[in-house]
């Protein structure tokens, strides 16, 4: 069991200095070069920390203002990261709105290591649902993206190609949390579709053009993956000719496209209707 008392002095670092090295490396994580080379990425808030640690996520350090001092459940997270290994840092407001890029930060801060599934450790299996995005560029829809498959109770996205990164504190923060309960995994589309050979599952793909509606196949029952195509250029000819299906969402109006995730979540109520209509979670 892990030890939750409070840190004793000397475990925690008060930092009121923007040149600190430590807040150095920590603002750094706004590139995602720093963010790879750390292997490390931001989260911010502390119910996204609490819910980040209690989903075994590695906390690497704990930055919290002097606001926290004293607020018991700051102070819990504190010891627990503490009992982890991790490092704890007291900073001063400005320090904070430095590390975050934002004027009103929040009091909590945490810096964890980053973890990305393996295309071959994914099995799709049953009525499993899973999300392909070919050369997703915008963090808004991939956080959008993430926090749908996991309000839906698909498994898991696989990203295509040159993506926007997962770990981008513009990602994160459009998930709300659910970057840290949705695996992600990341693959080139030669190995996507080598993979896609092995497995059980059905590859749906999405097109303007696609032949069928896409209320039209079956969903329930087999294993499904959804793949979506690039906001600007949609599913390339290497990807679509490899579907099982290719559907596509009817539109009335002028628009010539659904916005990505608007698309990817009408297309996850629509493969995991069934689960959903017999009240799985909601
Ligand atoms: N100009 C792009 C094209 O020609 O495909 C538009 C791409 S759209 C903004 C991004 C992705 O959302 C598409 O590749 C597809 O996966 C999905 N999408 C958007 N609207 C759709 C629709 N009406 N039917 C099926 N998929 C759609």
């Amino acid at each position: 069991m892990t030890e939750t008392r409070t840190p004793r002095v000397g475990q925690v670092k008060e930092i009121t200095s923007l040149s600190n090295p430590i807040v150095k490396d920590i603002k750094a994580l706004a590139l995602k070069k720093y963010r790879d080379e750390q292997n490390a990425f931001m989260a911010e808030g502390l119910k996204l920390v609490i819910d980040a640690l209690d989903s075994g996520w590695t906390i690497k350090t704990l930055i919290y203002s002097k606001a926290g001092r004293g607020n018991a459940a700051v102070e819990k997270v504190a010891a627990r990261t503490v009992a982890s290994g991790g490092l704890v840092l007291e900073v001063s407001e400005k320090v904070l709105g430095a590390i975050t890029r934002r004027d009103n930060p929040q009091m909590v801060v945490g810096v964890f290591e980053q973890k990305l599934m393996k295309l071959s450790d994914i099995a799709p299996k049953g009525d499993d649902v899973w999300v392909a995005l070919d050369r997703v560029r915008d963090p808004g829809n991939l956080g959008t993206i993430i926090r749908t498959v996991d309000a839906v109770g698909a498994k898991g996205v696989i990203l295509l190609g040159e993506t926007t990164d997962p770990f981008s504190l513009e990602t994160v923060r459009a998930t709300m949390g659910s970057v840290f309960s949705v695996p992600v995994a990341r693959a080139t589309p030669d190995v996507f579709l080598q993979w896609k050979t092995k497995t059980k599952a059905a590859l749906i793909g999405t097109h303007l053009k696609g032949s069928v509606d896409y209320r039209t196949p079956s969903y329930a029952g087999r294993p499904v993956v959804l793949l979506m195509g690039n906001e600007q250029q949609g599913l390339p000819e290497n990807l679509s000719s490899a579907c099982d299906e290719l559907v596509r969402i009817p539109q009335a109006g002028r628009a010539d496209s659904l916005n990505l995730s608007v698309a990817t979540g009408i297309m996850l109520y629509e493969a995991r209707r069934a689960a959903l209509a017999i009240g799985e979670r909601l």
